[in-house]
């Protein structure tokens, strides 16, 4: 059997709730059910977006699930070296550049891309005399990345117009995501990675790293990401309830439903382990809606509607 390796990478600013359980469900069953590994990975690089209790909060509500994962979990808190090392190689190649640019300068002078203002290169050709490095940013050299997305299609994002030179070490020094993810990712060797929708603008600036630093691409499936009424993601600000450890099965249940997985009534009523025995047997990533977000769902203390 082809070899599969998947991960859930949560971040830990608050429980597991309806939002991320789907993202945790759908990467768990496209590896389990090919008879793959699945890893937790802990994104808990932003110190001040940590909330203290969140980690043992999601270990255990997955535990409660029923979805054990292969090895020790991983922290991106505890793994600098790697990220310092990235780093360095993109420098010794002039990849990178400080840049002394405040939100505000950005702001006045750019124009908005597919996730906020795109950088207009202000420090690319070197620090304006007197001023200081507040981030370093990757030249994106006028990269054109194209990838096709198990869900949602074929994928392509000029780099410089609509994203822009990205910051991958911030001033506040905290390595960004997008550096992190890559590095974690490879070194994992995970070859599937299935998250949110909301991911899905981000995945060709991973790909332009992943190509950078010599690292093979994963496949990637962006599942539909949960939204309230007002279409607003599932999260932390829009106070999504927590799930309840101690009835897993109707959770899982509209997760697995949300994917559209068609789940025999009887189901609802199952154990944790008979749900996952009908889950992994049935499991189809083509029946997963192809939208980037879905808000027509319900399961008790948790509904949101079209
Ligand atoms: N840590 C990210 C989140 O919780 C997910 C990152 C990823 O799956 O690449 O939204």
């Amino acid at each position: 059997m082809e070899h599969c390796r998947g991960r859930f990478a949560p971040s830990p600013t608050g429980p597991l709730h309806f939002g991320s359980l789907i993202a945790a469900v759908g990467s768990y069953l496209e590896a389990r059910s090919r008879g793959g590994e699945w890893l937790v990975r802990v994104e808990d690089l932003d110190p001040p977006r940590v909330v203290p209790g969140a980690v043992g909060d999601i270990l255990r509500a997955l535990d409660a699930c029923g979805m054990h994962w292969d090895g020790q979990v991983i922290y991106q808190s505890a793994r600098s070296d790697a990220y310092h090392t990235a780093l360095h190689e993109l420098r010794q190649r002039s990849l990178i550049y400080p840049c002394a640019c405040s939100r505000r300068e950005i702001a006045d002078s750019a124009v908005t891309g597919v996730d906020g203002f795109v950088y207009p290169g202000t420090c690319r050709a070197g620090l304006p005399a007197g001023k200081t490095a507040r981030a370093l940013r990757v030249n994106t050299r006028n990269a054109a990345i194209g990838f096709v997305d198990a869900l949602q299609g074929r994928i392509r994002q000029d780099l410089e117009t609509d994203v822009g030179d990205f910051i991958i070490y911030r001033a506040d020094r905290v390595f960004a995501y997008q550096l992190a993810v890559v590095v974690d990712d490879a070194e994992q060797g995970i070859t599937d990675v299935v998250r949110g929708a909301d991911l899905l603008d981000s995945t060709p600036r991973q790909i332009y790293l992943q190509r950078l630093l010599g690292f093979a691409t994963p496949r990637y499936a962006h599942l539909p990401v949960a939204v309230n009424a007002e279409g607003e993601k599932l999260s932390k600000q829009t106070f999504a309830p927590a799930i309840d450890p101690r009835r897993p099965v109707p959770q899982l249940v509209a997760a697995l439903r949300f994917l559209g997985q068609e789940i025999p009534p009887a189901l609802e009523q199952a154990d944790v382990r008979s749900l996952w025995d009908w889950a992994l047997g049935n499991w189809n990533l083509a029946r997963v809606p192809r939208a980037r977000s879905l808000g027509e769902f319900s399961v008790e203390g948790v509904t949101g509607d079209r």
